[in-house]
C-alpha cells in the first residue's frame, strides 16, 4: 500500500515538474524549472505560469513599448536613427536588422531654397569669370563649353 502512496507522489511529482518545465519554456525561457515543478508542484506552476514572456519577436514589424525608453533616445541623441520599421539603430549600423540601409531611410539634409539659389548665383558668376578668361585667350572654347555644362548643369 506504502508503495502504491509513494509511486502516486512520483507521478504527481513528474507531472507538476514536467507541466512547470513546459510552461517556462513556451514562455521563452531557456532555464530548467522541472524540478522546482517536481518539489513544489503547485505552487512553482503558478510562479511559471506568473512569470512575463521572454520572446523577443524579432520579424515583429511594430516597435515594442520596451524598446521605446529612454536608452534608445540616448542612441538617437549619440547620432543613432530610427529606421521606417521602428527599430533604433546605431550611428554605426549602416543597415537596419529589417535590411534597409542608413542612405534608404535616412533622407539626406534638404539645403534650403534659399542656398541653392546662392549656389546657382556662383555658379554664373564663375561661368561669367570662365568667359572672361576665354575672351583674353587662356582657354579655349572648348574648355569655357565643358565648364559652362559643369557649373550650369546644362
Ligand atoms: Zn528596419
Amino acid at each position: 500500500m506504502l508503495v502504491i502512496y509513494l509511486l502516486a507522489i512520483l507521478v504527481w511529482a513528474l507531472i507538476w515538474g514536467f507541466a512547470t518545465r513546459a510552461v517556462i519554456y513556451n514562455k521563452g525561457y531557456s532555464d530548467n524549472w522541472f524540478w522546482w515543478g517536481f518539489f513544489f508542484g503547485f505552487i512553482a506552476f503558478i510562479v511559471a505560469l506568473s512569470k512575463g514572456d521572454n520572446h523577443y519577436n524579432e520579424t515583429s514589424e511594430k516597435p515594442s513599448i520596451i524598446r521605446d525608453t529612454a536608452f534608445d533616445k540616448q542612441i538617437l541623441a549619440d547620432g543613432g536613427w530610427k529606421c521606417s520599421c521602428g527599430r533604433i539603430n546605431y550611428h554605426y549600423v549602416s543597415t537596419c536588422a529589417c535590411g534597409k540601409s542608413k542612405t534608404d531611410v535616412v533622407a539626406p539634409v534638404k539645403t534650403s531654397s534659399l542656398s541653392q539659389e546662392k549656389q546657382t548665383v556662383s555658379d554664373i558668376e564663375a561661368v561669367k569669370k570662365y568667359k572672361e578668361l576665354l575672351d583674353a585667350g587662356i582657354i579655349t572654347q572648348e574648355e569655357f563649353d565643358i565648364k559652362k555644362k559643369q557649373l550650369l548643369k546644362l
